[in-house]
């Protein structure tokens, strides 16, 4: 496994790749790798010949109050993981590397899908997500890239770029990971402190609640929502952020559950905010 810190060197390598016409997998990480991380590198292996891993916190997609100075790093531990789970190159930028002084050009898909959920109580986040992620599809000339369903909203917004901008990518979305009581991993658990560990499972519990109304039946989505939120709301030690049930494909509003459904969800555990979401095909 080779690790590139060097756009022009990343972008070189990518190019010879694709004149050899080999196949290339792009895995976008933040690093503090987890369960989660691996199987998105485990789908790209069985796809493509070569497996690309970025490992960047973008600064572009946090907002001035939130944890970017704090983000979890651990690149030789990530290092380490990538090679085990047989990724070819790590891409690792500096910040200066991928916005050298003056850089000046945003990719921002626009309406009510970057408005919600995420996007509301983040404003500018989908921005920063979609303009590195474009930048990493140009430096690493991926067939294949691949998301996780644990960020819902990032991947379906990340899929109308791509078709907006008629770029010729495959976007693979992979289920979310979980731990063995239900929390879906993320690097940002590392935060809670074994009691806000707990209070955490709200989230999961709270969702699938949700689910299991609809599979016995209810059709009318806010009483599905106001299931999830009174779940919530009876847990102690969390906020609630948003709680969602949308359509799955495109996060527009239901009148009724049909199709494909997506229960979603952040809250604040202490000062950790923590998503998750179900989606299930009704
Ligand atoms: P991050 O490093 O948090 O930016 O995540 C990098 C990629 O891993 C994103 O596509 C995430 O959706 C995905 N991911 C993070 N956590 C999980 C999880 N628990 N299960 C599956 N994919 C995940």
């Amino acid at each position: 496994m080779e690790v590139i810190k060097r756009v022009g060197e990343m972008q070189e390598v990518s190019l010879n790749l694709k004149r050899l016409e080999k196949s290339i997998g792009l895995v976008p990480t933040m690093g503090c790798l987890h369960r989660g991380h691996l199987s998105l590198i485990e789908a790209a292996r069985r796809e493509n010949d070569i497996v690309i891993m970025s490992n960047f916190v973008n600064p572009l997609q946090f907002g001035p109050k939130e944890d970017l100075a704090t983000y979890p790093r651990d690149p030789d531990r990530d290092n380490r993981l990538a090679e085990s789970a047989g990724v070819n190159y790590v891409f690792a930028p500096s910040s200066g590397e991928m916005y050298p002084e003056k850089y000046n050009t945003y990719v921002e898909v626009e309406g009510p899908m970057v408005e919600k959920m995420c996007g509301k109580s983040r404003p500018g986040h989908f921005s920063g997500v979609t303009t590195v992620v474009l930048k990493l599809f140009l430096i690493t000339q991926p067939d294949r890239a691949y998301f996780g369903q644990k960020d819902a909203q990032q991947a379906i917004i990340v899929r109308k770029m791509v078709t907006d901008l008629n770029v010729p990518i495959k976007i693979v979305t992979c289920p979310i990971v979980r731990d063995a009581d239900g929390l879906a991993l993320s690097s940002r658990n590392i935060y809670l402190s074994p009691k806000e560990r707990k209070q955490a499972l709200a989230l999961p519990k709270a969702l699938s609640a949700g689910k299991d109304m609809i599979l016995k039946g209810e059709t009318d989505p806010q009483s599905v929502r106001q299931l999830i939120i009174e779940v919530l709301e009876s847990s102690p030690g969390i906020r609630i952020d948003y709680v969602e049930v949308v359509n799955g494909d495109n996060l527009e509003e239901l009148q009724t559950i049909k199709g494909k459904v997506l229960l979603a969800a952040a809250i604040y555990v202490g000062k950790t905010r923590l998503i998750d979401n179900i989606d299930l095909e009704v």
